[in-house]
């Protein structure tokens, strides 16, 4: 295999592993830029972007945007700490 190669899992046959975890990484949903930095990098896959609605006030009137945000599979992650360490914005911190 590859150096650095992302092994992805069957996720219907994988054993849920998420209780195994010490640390949690928590998303500041709104610190996130939407860079998807975090998804490739997490051992487990459990990353994966979401899309919401956010109402844009600035200039003339107020339009609807909508803009991805980063979101975890919180019964498989194991609390590695890698999405944190990647996010260029620190949108990610590690709780116990
Ligand atoms: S802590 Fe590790 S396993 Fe959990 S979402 Fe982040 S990179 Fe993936
Ligand atoms: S790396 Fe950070 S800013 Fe980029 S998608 Fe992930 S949580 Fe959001």
């Amino acid at each position: 295999m590859e150096k650095g190669a992302i092994i992805n899992h069957d996720q219907e046959k994988a054993p849920k592993t998420g209780d195994w975890r010490y640390m949690k990484p928590e998303i500041d949903a709104a610190k996130c830029i939407g860079c998807t930095t975090c998804v490739p990098h997490c051992p487990e896959a459990v990353m994966e972007m979401k899309e919401r609605e956010t109402q844009d006030a600035s200039g003339a009137g107020s339009t609807l945007r909508v803009s991805s945000y980063a979101s975890i599979d919180y019964e498989y992650c194991k609390g590695c700490g890698v999405c944190a360490q990647v996010c260029p914005v620190k949108a990610i911190v590690m709780k116990k």
